[in-house]
């Protein structure tokens, strides 16, 4: 077993050891104050601080503003196969533990949050759906392929590189059978008892919104549910749908701006519940058809917003919040007295507390009174790292409208 050698040394400025030392997994290119040796995007260096001190093994790409990713803070540590096997089976462990009995797709390795900067992988029944988000994590994919597969004994294992954060590391998009034999498709896993055809090679993400798995089952509750007019928006293959048809809803109302989405989400629905003639599939922006609805007096009793990221970047920051809240605001004016929002954001960049604000500013607009039931957040196979607040992305709300 080789161990690889590190083939440079980032020293970084004084002051700037502090994130480091706190765990912080990234070092951003302005906390460099100089590098030494010859390396090429992917390798392995040393961090060390100003006067010289040991802070961490990274892998490097300096091309990329996060120039470099650390691997570990043990200086003995050394980066080998053995190292990567035991992070792995780390993130096993850790999902063992997990409330995943009626679950065939989850989350198996979350990047940074599982001391995997870069590795994202998923699992959907007996095949491994693995992102590489960086050079680092790029080139040795295939070792890391072979290490899944000797830790999880999966049928096969896809590459799914097609997050266009990828073009931030210099990497083209990637797709393909990394190991073993294709899925079938479509594949039909299990999500908390229900079933869902899942496309794993053309599905967003890996195929799936694994992190939402929590969230359908508290906001589509049978008590929530069960006879009532659902407002399913930015619906994607029917995730909430299926559970709230399960649970004995009455109409819901399935809005994406994606035909092929709509159609797996029917398919979904059907397979969970027989009879459902008064579902309706809107194929179209979620913005103009809502405002048809408030113009059309159209009532719900339970709104579902659970749009795609809107902050990119912190320049979108202000754009994206105008557009929370006009989503808000258009769902809070279609609730009927006493109806339920379950509202979500999964840009990182607008936190929790920003998005609670958002939401208020909403209510006050449409001038309603609103409870906050509950928090919601990703699911616990993607993990939130407490050295490493990025790694929360996902919040939600689970709000009750006044009467
Ligand atoms: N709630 C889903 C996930 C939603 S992902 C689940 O539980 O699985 C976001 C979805 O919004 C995607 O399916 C995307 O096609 C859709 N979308 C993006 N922009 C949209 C828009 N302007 N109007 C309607 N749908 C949109």
């Amino acid at each position: 077993m080789t161990t690889e050698l590190t083939t440079g040394v980032l020293t970084l400025k004084p002051g700037r050891e502090k994130p480091v030392l706190n765990r912080h997994p990234w070092v951003f290119s302005g906390a460099v104050h100089h590098s030494d040796g010859r390396y090429q995007p992917g390798d392995l260096v040393t961090i060390v601080s100003k006067d010289g001190r040991f802070l961490a093994t990274a892998y490097v790409n300096p091309h990329s503003q996060i120039r470099a990713r650390i691997l570990s803070w043990d200086a003995n540590e050394a980066i080998n196969d053995d190292f990567w096997q035991r992070r792995l089976h780390r993130a096993h462990r850790m999902r063992q533990e997990l409330d995943l009995d009626q679950t065939t797709a989850y989350r198996l390795v979350n990047a940074e949050a599982d001391g995997l900067p870069g590795l994202i992988v998923d699992r959907y029944n007996d095949y491994l759906v693995m992102q590489c988000l960086t050079q680092g994590i790029d080139r040795r994919k295939k070792r890391l392929a072979e290490l899944l597969a000797a830790e999880w004994q999966p049928a096969g294992i896809l590459e799914r590189s097609d997050a266009s954060v990828r073009a931030k590391e210099g990497l083209p998009e990637e797709n393909g059978l990394l190991w073993g034999t294709p899925p079938p498709d479509p594949l039909l896993i299990q999500e908390n008892g229900h079933t869902f055809a899942v496309d794993l090679s053309g599905g967003h993400k890996t195929g799936f919104y694994l992190d939402q798995r929590v969230n359908r089952a508290i906001v589509c509750a049978p008590r929530h549910v069960a006879g009532k007019e659902i407002l399913n928006v930015f619906a994607y293959t029917g995730g909430f749908a299926v559970y709230a048809a399960a649970h004995g809803a009455g109409p819901i109302t399935n809005i994406d701006s994606s035909l092929d989405v709509l159609e797996l989400a029917e398919q979904n629905v059907l397979r969970a519940a027989a009879e459902r003639p008064s579902d309706e599939y809107l194929l179209g922006d979620a913005f103009m058809i809502l405002r048809d609805f408030r113009d059309n007096g159209r009532q719900f009793d339970v709104v579902i917003l659970d749009p795609p990221k809107f902050a990119h970047s912190q320049r979108d920051l202000e754009r994206a919040a105008r557009g929370y809240k006009d989503l808000n605001w258009l769902a809070l004016r279609l609730l009927r007295p006493g109806g339920l929002l379950a509202t979500f954001s999964c840009s990182g960049l607008v936190s929790a507390d920003l998005f609670q604000k958002i939401v208020f500013s909403a209510a006050v607009d449409a001038g309603r009174d609103v409870q906050i039931l509950q928090p919601l957040a990703q699911a616990p196979d993607h993990p939130v790292l407490l050295s490493f607040p990025e790694s929360a992305y996902l919040k939600g709300l689970l709000c009750r409208v006044g009467e």
